[in-house]
């Protein structure tokens, strides 16, 4: 089949343009044959790619991105490495569902913990934890539901009052939140690349290749534009391209997050600040304000969603809105930040299931789909990556039980309904949030 809609990135990522400039390595340009080819480099691809090369040593696996490395949405968000699910008091009875979140997202934060050791990836990688920030009654609400689904899954916190907030934030603006101690923060551009940067030396990386076309068969075909590739087995990460490699079709679907980047602070507006550490700062309603980063290098990060665009091309109005709308949030937060800070404004795609289901699991003998990670993806993503590669070498474990418990994606209905029933329902939890802006 033909792959009918390639990745479009733009160049305005942040956390990239921070970085020294890096020479992609070279598309494919020959025929050749594989044993386990990985179709996508985000966190999913990458950790699918090293996986299958650490139990095979002896094996061959390609790995293919459509773009350079770190041009996904894996290296253009916020950089939380979360443990916790944020719905961790919306749904008590639902234990086990959060027990298993849990784990898989311990067991992704570790690997990335050893990964960033074991190589020395130079990533900001910093064990602050995260805070819930409510600035209303109904945000406090939901804070006190948190509190309950950590005491009964005896997590550790710390609740804090307006005052401590201001203390480690240098916010007035928030009235309590609740810090957890497991989320890793950390730079995701820097990250990515270092992953992909030190992949075993049985893995071949060829950037700049997208897959044109590809047929499932007892070995899978895959034709870029330079050459073909011919695998035995295939793990699909391509996030919510997934219907374009004909899996998943009407069951998930994309919105685009907006992130933007100021400059480094100078020492009186970090002096004003009271001159935090580095922190990272989540909404205690998910669509009701911005999620932040306070960044070891005294930069400030906002992200937003933008469920208007549901596919990775966005308009220049869409840029210039999404800007708008977090200097605005800088501005009520940060008042003793000078004129406009801001450097880069960037976009990129969340792939989500309607249920929040994982989109993993077996799509043919030979292939699986590691894709589909529900806005979570810097835990989630790595896991069904490593866990597909073991899936596909016979590997059973608790994780993949766990992984496999999560259930799959509905049906969705059909175009318009569904990008009509998208943005109501965005603009409706907006509405319902607004208290929280
Ligand atoms: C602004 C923003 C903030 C976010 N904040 C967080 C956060 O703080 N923490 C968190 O965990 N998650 C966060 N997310 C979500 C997270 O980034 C994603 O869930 C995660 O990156 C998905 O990883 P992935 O490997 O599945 O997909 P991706 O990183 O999107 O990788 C898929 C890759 O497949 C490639 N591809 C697609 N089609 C083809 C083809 N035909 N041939 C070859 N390659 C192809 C793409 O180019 C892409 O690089 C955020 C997302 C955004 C946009």
């Amino acid at each position: 089949m033909k792959i009918s809609r390639l990745p479009t990135h733009d160049q305005t990522n942040g956390w990239t343009n921070i970085l020294e400039p890096r020479q992609s390595l070279p598309p494919l340009t020959d025929d050749i044959r594989v044993d386990m080819l990985v179709i996508g480099a985000g966190a999913a691809g990458l950790a699918a790619a090293r996986r299958a090369a650490e139990i095979q040593p002896d094996r061959t696996v390609a790995l293919v991105e459509a773009a350079k490395l770190g041009d996904g949405a894996s290296a253009r968000n916020s950089g939380f490495v979360i443990d916790l699910p944020h719905n961790v008091g919306a749904d008590l009875d639902d234990l086990g569902t959060l027990k298993r979140s849990l784990r898989l997202a311990r067991a992704a934060r570790q690997h990335l913990d050893e990964m960033v050791t074991t190589h020395t990836i130079d990533c900001q990688w910093s064990r602050q934890g995260q805070l819930m920030a409510a600035r209303s009654k109904q945000g406090e609400d939901v804070l006190d539901s948190f509190i309950k689904g950590l005491d009964m899954l005896e997590e550790p916190y710390t609740d804090m009052d307006g005052d401590a907030v201001r203390a480690r934030t240098g916010m007035t603006y928030y009235r309590r939140a609740i810090h957890t101690p497991g989320t890793v923060l950390m730079q995701p551009a820097a990250l990515v690349r270092g992953l992909g940067e030190s992949l075993p030396e049985n893995v071949s990386f060829f950037e700049n290749t997208p897959v044109l076309e590809i047929d499932y068969g007892s070995k899978v075909i895959a034709k870029t534009k330079g050459g073909k590739i011919s695998a035995d087995r295939c793990i699909l990460a391509v996030n919510g391209f997934a219907p374009f490699m004909g899996h998943l079709k009407r069951k998930v679907f994309t919105i685009q997050a907006f992130a933007s980047m100021t400059r480094v602070l100078t020492v009186e507006e970090q002096a004003a600040l009271g001159n935090p550490e580095d922190w990272g700062l989540v909404p205690a309603m998910a669509f009701g304000g911005p999620t932040m980063r306070y960044t070891m290098d005294n930069r400030i990060i906002m992200r937003s969603f933008w469920g208007k665009r549901q596919t990775d091309v966005v308009s220049s109005s869409d840029y210039k809105r999404s800007r708008n709308l977090q200097l605005q949030q800088i501005r009520d937060r940060f008042p003793m930040i000078q004129g406009d800070p801001i450097l880069d404004t960037w976009t990129g795609q969340i792939g989500l299931a309607s249920n929040f289901a994982p989109g993993f699991g077996q799509v043919r003998e030979n292939v699986w789909s590691a894709m589909i990670q529900n806005g979570v993806g810097m835990t989630k993503g790595t896991m069904s990556g490593r866990l597909a590669a073991e899936a596909l070498n016979g590997i059973d474990s608790q994780l993949l039980k766990d992984i496999q418990a999560m259930g799959n994606p509905e049906q969705l209905p059909p175009q318009p309904i569904l990008s009509m029933g998208i943005w109501a329902k965005v603009k409706w939890w907006e509405w319902m949030q607004r208290s929280e802006m």
